[in-house]
């Protein structure tokens, strides 16, 4: 395994849909102190973390997203990435979807804001920082600028490769200050972001969206060495295949897509994991893959958080999210 891809495993409490359907829990931490879960008492999987109902959000954050964040502000690039199917607890998890209250239950995305801006302020003698944020979603194979002050249809974005650079020109960078500037641009630009209602949750998320921070770093002492880390932060679409949602006609194109994404990510983080790094890794395969392109495997450190629900009703699911988070180890 190599050290620059993890995955966690988060195992949600039953929501209130599941408990009045009378499910019951079907996803077990076999024993205590080791990071595994078993279903149904048969299969039983191992990743670098696993957490289950008991723990929060905090404890979530401290355990696997703080010794990162280090990182990054020593150049690496960053990536977190939820996985799951709808209503497993991706959005809950990376905090996309922040409210503007900092209480127990804000996600990963405003703590890890937080924590930038106090670093950063500790390390404002030796060094200056410009910290610009992007917001993106990608739906059917098409990027829209979550900034973009521009109706939707007018929001979309191109990707290219410049100078083994991935760039989508025209995309809104905004300059932020503050952890506050932040969370207000994310609050902005989640409202925005496309929701379709499918049979299985009404406001289920077809599409990724992807918030990047860039952090360019420049010593003041000494040789001005300027170096650029980015940390991005990805709420990806439901995993769950179309038959479970009744998906048809276009909601069977978004699942097609969808798919392409998350298959082409697959194949990706397992190269990666595996530590193969010097052979082909097959980023083209997708928009996404491109997307991540320079912020998974070389110079970065890349954390996968899958989520599942612990309940009977959604086991299939459940194991096709653990099969899938297997394979990147
Ligand atoms: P997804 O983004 O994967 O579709 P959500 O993050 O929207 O799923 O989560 C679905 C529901 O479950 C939400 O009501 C959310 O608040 C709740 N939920 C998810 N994870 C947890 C958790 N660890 N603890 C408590 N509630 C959770
Ligand atoms: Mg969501």
């Amino acid at each position: 395994m190599s050290d620059s891809v993890a995955v966690a495993l988060r195992v949600r409490p039953l929501v209130k849909s599941e408990v009045e359907r009378g499910c019951r829990i079907a996803v077990q931490r076999p024993v205590d102190g080791i990071p595994q879960v078993t279903v149904n008492c048969s299969d039983s999987f191992t990743y670098n973390y696993v957490f289950d109902s008991s723990d929060s959000q905090q404890h979530v954050y401290e355990a696997c997203v703080r010794s990162k964040l280090k990182k990054l502000l020593h150049g690496y690039n960053v990536t977190i990435l939820a996985y799951g199917q709808t209503g497993s607890g991706k959005t809950y998890t990376m905090g996309t979807a922040f409210d503007g209250v900092m209480d127990d239950n804000v996600g990963v995305i405003p703590r890890a804001v937080h924590e930038i801006f106090e670093e950063t302020a500790a390390m404002e003698e030796e060094f200056h920082f410009k910290i610009t944020c992007s917001f993106v979603e990608l739906y059917q194979e098409q990027f829209y600028d979550l900034f973009s002050p521009n109706k939707r249809e007018d929001s979309t974005v191109d990707i290219r490769e410049d100078k083994n650079r991935i760039v989508l020109p025209g995309l809104t960078e905004v300059e932020v200050k503050h952890a506050k500037h932040v969370t207000d641009q994310l609050m902005r630009g989640s409202s925005g972001r496309a929701v379709a209602a499918t049979a299985m949750n009404e406001t289920s998320s077809r599409s990724h969206a992807i918030f990047t921070l860039t952090v360019v770093t420049t010593r003041k002492t000494g040789q001005k060495t300027v170096t650029t880390s980015k940390f991005s932060l990805v709420d990806l679409a439901g995993s769950e295949r179309c038959s479970k949602t009744l998906a048809c006609g276009d909601r069977f194109k978004e699942g097609v897509n969808i798919n392409k994404g998350l298959l082409a990510l697959g194949n990706v983080i397992n190269v990666l994991g595996s530590g193969q790094t010097a052979g082909y890794v097959p980023y083209r395969q997708s928009k996404l893959t491109r997307l991540l392109q320079d912020s998974l495997g070389g110079n970065s450190i890349t954390l996968m958080i899958a989520c599942v629900s612990p309940a009977d009703y959604n086991v299939a699911e459940t194991l096709s999210t653990l099969r899938y988070a297997d394979r990147a180890l």
